[in-house]
């Protein structure tokens, strides 16, 4: 197993994803990485084979590296070797973002049906197609829960996922089906994670999302 976490706050999420990433370390992993909307308005990524407190140097070291809107990984490879361009997050375009726990089991199919629309893949993932599916429905609904939506319904498989958008930086979406998944209510910040231990710094406030669930997060108040 791996893990997942995203936020979106009123204050940098970087050091907050990566203690979570650290609380994620028990569930094992190969690889760890992080995403950004940064300050400048672009995705940008950190991602390592190796340790979280090793991708936590990385960050330090990126002075720019901050952002109110994150998704962070950790990563037990089940298709592509161990290596960086397989270590998620997975971008589409330079716009889209995504994070990935499970296994795509048609992600072949969808795959060829998308390098026919002319999409290119980094990496031999099976979880780049779900971000190249975003991108590709985005362009007809202009709406990332509505995105997410009709892409997942073209999964065969397991997932937890977290999806964030460049030009979009004030939401997240997340879902869930066959991998856990919960939801964390902060005070003017929201986050998710595939364990409630990852969030318990930030919150205790928590829903657990069930198979099927798909969330978008946002800072309005309820
Ligand atoms: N199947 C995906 C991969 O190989 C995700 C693995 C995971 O759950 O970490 O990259």
């Amino acid at each position: 197993m791996c893990g997942i976490i995203g936020g979106i706050s009123e204050r940098n999420v970087v050091p907050v994803i990566i203690e979570g990433l650290s609380r994620l370390e028990y569930r094992g992993y190969d690889s760890v990485g992080i995403a950004i909307v940064n300050q400048e308005n672009k995705l940008v990524r950190n991602r390592v084979v190796g340790r979280v407190a090793e991708l936590s140097q990385v960050c330090l070291s990126d002075v720019k590296f901050k952002g109110y809107l994150g998704i962070g990984h950790t990563r037990w490879a089940t298709h592509g070797g161990v290596n960086l361009d397989n270590a998620h997050p997975h971008f589409s375009n330079d716009k889209f973002a995504v994070v990935h726990n499970g296994i795509i089991e048609n992600y072949a199919t969808l795959k060829t049906e998308l390098i026919e629309y002319g999409y290119k893949f980094d990496s031999e993932t099976d979880t780049e197609v779900i971000v190249h599916l975003v991108h590709y429905y985005y362009q007809e609904l202009h709406n990332l829960l509505d995105a997410v939506k009709k892409s997942i319904a073209r999964l065969h498989g397991t997932y937890a996922i977290g999806v964030i958008q460049k030009d979009n930086p004030n939401y997240m979406v997340c879902a869930r089906f066959g991998s856990p998944l919960v939801i964390g209510i902060g005070i003017n910040e929201m986050y998710f994670a595939s364990d409630i231990s990852a969030l318990l710094p930030v919150t205790q406030k928590v829903i657990y999302l069930e198979d099927g669930d798909v969330c978008q997060l946002n800072l309005t108040k309820f």
